[in-house]
């Protein structure tokens, strides 16, 4: 797998604390912040802090440690956010954008965490 980092990038910068980011959690490995420009009432971000650039990159050379605490990271952030399905919570949507297909914007891979409103049909039908 070829994938280059690009360590200039808005989240590495953020992760050096180069920008300030208005966190949500921190763990060992991983961060959620929220998005600068919201799509929906909760709007979070979560971030490995490790240098990889898609869901498919982490996938395979992420650690056990890193994928677990990410993994869990994310359920925190649904806990915290009152969203769980299972507590009673109105549920969210969970999307990561990779490569030109997918939009991806900034090249360290990320979740979004969406909730808050209706959120429609999960992808649009090409016009
Ligand atoms: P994507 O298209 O999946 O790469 O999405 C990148 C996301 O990063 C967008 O939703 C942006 O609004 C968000 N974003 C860009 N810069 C910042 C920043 N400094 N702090 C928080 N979110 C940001």
């Amino acid at each position: 797998m070829a994938y280059a980092y690009d360590d200039q990038n808005i989240f590495a910068r953020i992760l050096r604390g180069e920008i300030p980011n208005s966190t949500v959690l921190e763990t060992e490995h991983t961060l959620a912040f929220n998005d600068i420009a919201p799509q929906t009432p909760h709007h979070v971000l979560v971030i490995p802090k490790g240098p990889y650039v898609t869901y498919d990159h982490f996938a395979a050379e992420a650690s056990d440690a890193e994928i677990a605490d990410f993994t869990r990271a994310v359920g925190e952030v649904c806990r915290m956010l009152g969203i769980r399905p299972g507590d009673g919570g109105e549920g969210y949507r969970v999307i990561s954008n990779a490569g030109e297909t997918g939009v991806q914007e900034v090249p360290h891979y990320h979740l979004h965490i969406l909730s808050g409103r209706p959120l429609g049909r999960m992808v649009k039908k090409a016009d």
